[in-house]
């Protein structure tokens, strides 16, 4: 707890000697413990590295020989899975003291990621330090007499990253056991609605386009919470969208940069930067042919390395954000170094819904829905007109087509629904799920107005 406050007032000299420091023993370790990095590592000299020497990492190349990448030869790939194949498990140690993430595949494909005891206190204390920028004293207050109640409406019946760091957070003692809950995103609105008015938690946490749906609820009148403090993460915000939010809510909206890879990698600041927590994880952004992309420049992806984590070293690993990298100090007076997120844009579908009206859908939730029926294994819904969205599959190994389709079609109908969508018209897509032409990434859900990718 000290050295992270530390770090941050000595500045980037601090961070620098850090990064160094921590990076060393991660790479010595890894090349000591992990067989896929030694084999890559091969013909590094001796002794001190820099990053540049290293070989960029791709998750797919990780995934595929996760058994010879991990630190730990007690975990492996089936291990895990077997491990996340019951929900009740979320949130609870892996093999006695990980903490083991899935993530939902907006990129494409699935990771499994495994975060060492060193990771999850450095995820802890970096928390408090996010908590420290964003909240004034009479916040801390506030916070104390609504009984620190914080519910985060996210994602949930994986384990993904936000309801399981919530379920490790309820663990640590009574108040956050008390006071820490998670609303499972595919809840339907006006259910929705009633539970937050009952619960009126002091924190919320979801999608800016969850929290969009929301503040339309807040500012009709409908939901009536007294947030102190609005956090949002997973998609980038539009400049309308922020200001919805805040004027519904009264509180400004706070953001968040996290990963199933890394979970608190940057968070904002009121001059709309994200202040990376550098002295635990690197960001590199580089072009698509791995070289440095000056600062100032939007980045064609962005390499990280986690400067806690052992058992599973992600040392350059390229985590297909395209980002921006501040130049110069921040007015904020923060001195660790800034950011925005260009390559996340959660694309809220409107769908006419009673009377006349259009209805928002989240595409994350949306995408969840999907992606949790049996035997799915990638998912794409493409809005094609209005009211109709088409459905790609992938289905597992030794699942049929003809048997997941009708599951899917029938979990996406309800939801939307419940969304209070009139008629919603889902069909089958022969094709199935395909990246971007244009930015090679692979986007879950496809509004209307966007390009179709070919
Ligand atoms: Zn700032």
């Amino acid at each position: 707890m000290v050295d992270i406050l530390r770090a941050q007032r000595e500045g980037p000299a601090g961070v620098a000697r850090r990064q160094r420091r921590r990076l060393q023993d991660l790479v010595a370790f890894a090349r000591l413990h992990s067989p896929l990095l030694r084999e890559r590592y091969e013909g590094l000299p001796p002794g001190p590295v820099t990053l540049a020497d290293l070989p960029i990492l791709g998750k797919r190349e990780l995934m595929d020989d996760f058994d010879h990448w991990v630190t730990d030869p007690t975990v492996t790939r089936t291990g895990v899975e077997a491990f996340m194949s019951d929900p009740r498990r979320i949130g609870a140690s892996y093999e006695g003291s990980y903490f083991v993430c899935q993530s939902s595949g907006t990129t494409g494909l699935p990771g499994l990621f495994v975060h060492d005891q060193r990771s999850v206190r450095a995820y802890a204390t970096l928390s408090l330090r996010i908590d420290l920028a964003w909240l004034s004293a009479r916040d801390w207050w506030a916070f104390a007499t609504r009984r620190h109640r914080w519910i985060a409406v996210v994602g949930t019946g994986g384990h993904y990253a936000g309801e399981g760091w919530m379920e490790v957070q309820r663990k640590r003692d009574r108040v956050r056991q008390r006071s820490f809950g998670v609303i499972p995103l595919q809840t339907a609105l006006p259910r929705l609605v009633t539970r937050l008015n009952a619960l009126d938690p002091a924190a919320l946490t979801s999608y800016p386009s969850e929290l969009d749906i929301l503040s339309r609820e807040q500012a009709a009148g409908r939901l009536r919470i007294r947030p102190v403090l609005l956090e949002a993460g997973g998609e980038s915000i539009a400049p309308a969208v922020r200001q919805r939010i805040e004027s519904a809510f009264g509180v400004p909206l706070r953001e968040t940069y996290s990963s199933s890879e890394f979970l608190t990698i940057a968070y904002s600041c009121d001059q709309g930067w994200l202040h990376v927590n550098s002295d635990w994880v690197i960001l590199e952004p580089v072009d698509a042919n791995g070289r440095p992309t000056p600062v100032g420049e939007p980045s064609h992806t962005v390499l990280l390395t986690h400067l806690a984590n052992t058992v599973q070293p992600l040392i350059r690993y390229d985590l297909g954000d395209s980002i921006l990298v501040q130049e110069g100090p921040c007015r904020c007076g923060d001195r660790l170094p800034a950011l925005r997120v260009h390559g996340r844009t959660g694309d809220v579908l409107r769908l006419p819904g009673v009377p006349g009206d259009m209805v928002a859908i989240a595409p994350l939730g949306l995408a969840t829905v999907a992606e949790q029926v049996e035997g799915v294994r990638r998912v794409q819904l493409l809005q094609e007109a209005p009211a109709r969205l088409l459905v790609r599959l992938e289905v597992h190994p030794g699942a049929a087509v003809d048997v997941v389709w009708p599951m899917v079609r029938q979990a996406v109908t309800s939801y939307l629904a419940a969304q209070g969508v009139t008629d919603p018209q889902v069909d089958f897509d022969r094709q199935p799920p395909r990246t971007n032409g244009t930015t090679g990434k692979f986007q879950e859900v496809i509004p209307l107005r966007s390009p179709a990718p070919t």
